[in-house]
């Protein structure tokens, strides 16, 4: 790993300044972001992700910022949820209100990688995760991601690779707690210089074609202080489908999110994960829920709509499967079937 800087900083104002140094060590710093294609300061929370890509040579900053002092409270706030950034995907996944409110958000919390992972995980930096692209990962594959020429899943080994979205880049997004807050409605509280600002979390994460080298709008100076959720719908549930139980990440995962007149279902959220570059929210599927009482066959038609537009590669068609049954017993979970 090439050598770097540390630096402790003990809250959010203190991050904010050492990822966004002085105007001397900044030129330096633009210098060196401008070589590489790379900020030069990267933030470390639990550090999971991060030190294996920096020892694959994937990541080489110059400093890193610990932010393990930012808030890692969870709490009620404004009748929906408030999750600082530092907080443990251990403690998310056994809060009891987030269990019963936001069970999908739970759910999917509680399933990340094993119990060692979930202690020292955190919020921000799960949902800041990099794509675990095997090529991506590899520092002997120089891929488009990492301003080569080609992306090698597209003849090579797909089998966990995008079935939506039209490339360059066939990523699917890693983080499991994006899918349920994007259906919750939520919103991610980022900090930087300029002060701090909400940005719909279903507008947080870009596609290749429009941000081929990161995966989000969040600046390198930048920072994700808080999760905010609003006021959970009536009905809501997670599903996911994996290849093992633990140490590892879903083929395909679904989060619903239901407002409901008494039995009607009378606006729902659909949001799949593993799928695609960025959480995938379906509308056709939600459209199929609306004005419905969900029954098996109503599960079975909205999936099919989740899944219509799907475009698998070489070796993943069996996704489309799986993620239809994940979007089907989620809904059916949901419904408390
Ligand atoms: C075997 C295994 C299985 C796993 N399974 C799953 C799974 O099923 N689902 C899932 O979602 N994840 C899974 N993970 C990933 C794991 O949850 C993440 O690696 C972990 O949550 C990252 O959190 P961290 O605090 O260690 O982040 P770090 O490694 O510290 O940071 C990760 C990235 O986010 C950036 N970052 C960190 N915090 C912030 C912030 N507040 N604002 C802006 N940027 C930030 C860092 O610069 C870095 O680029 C698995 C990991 C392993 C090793
Ligand atoms: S899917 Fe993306 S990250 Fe993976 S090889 Fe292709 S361009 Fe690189």
């Amino acid at each position: 790993m090439k050598a770097f800087a540390y630096v402790n900083a003990a809250n959010e104002k203190e991050a904010i300044a050492a990822l966004s140094p002085s105007a001397r060590a900044g030129q330096r710093d633009a210098l060196t972001a401008a070589r590489s294609g790379q900020p030069s300061s990267v933030p470390i929370s639990g550090g999971m992700d991060l030190l294996g890509l920096m020892k694959d040579y994937i990541v080489s900053p110059d400093r890193v910022v610990s932010i393990k002092g930012l808030d890692q409270s969870i709490a009620g706030a404004d009748g929906g949820l408030r999750v600082g950034a530092a907080a443990k995907l251990a403690d998310l996944a056994e809060h009891a209100q987030v269990r019963k409110l936001y069970p999908a958000l739970a759910t999917a919390a509680d399933s990340v990688g094993t119990p060692q992972i979930r202690n020292m995980g955190t919020v921000g930096g799960n949902i800041m995760q990099r794509p675990r692209c095997w090529y991506f990962r590899n520092e002997e594959f120089n891929c488009l991601k990492k301003g080569g020429s080609r992306c090698f899943a597209v003849e090579g080994e797909n089998q966990f690779h995008a079935i939506f979205g039209d490339g360059p880049c066939h990523i699917v997004h890693p983080s499991s707690l994006a899918v349920p807050v994007i259906a919750y409605g939520g919103r991610f509280r980022v900090a930087g210089p300029n002060g701090s600002r909400d940005i719909d979390a279903g507008e947080f994460f870009q596609m290749p074609n429009t941000n081929l080298y990161g995966e989000s709008v969040l600046q390198p100076n930048e920072i994700i202080t808080h999760v905010i959720l609003p006021a959970p719908g009536q009905r809501s549930a997670g599903y996911e489908v994996r290849f093992k139980q633990s140490h590892d990440w879903p083929l395909a995962m679904a989060s619903v999110n239901l407002v409901m007149s008494g039995p009607t279902v009378k606006s729902a959220r659909i949001v799949m994960g593993a799928v695609a570059p960025v959480p995938w929210r379906v509308p056709a599927a939600e459209r199929v829920l609306a004005g419905k009482t969900i029954t098996e066959a109503v599960a079975v038609e909205a999936a099919t709509a989740a899944l219509a537009g799907a475009k698998p590669m070489s070796g993943n068609a069996y996704k489309i499967q799986i993620a239809k049954t994940a979007v089907k017993r989620a809904i059916l979970k949901a419904a408390g079937a």
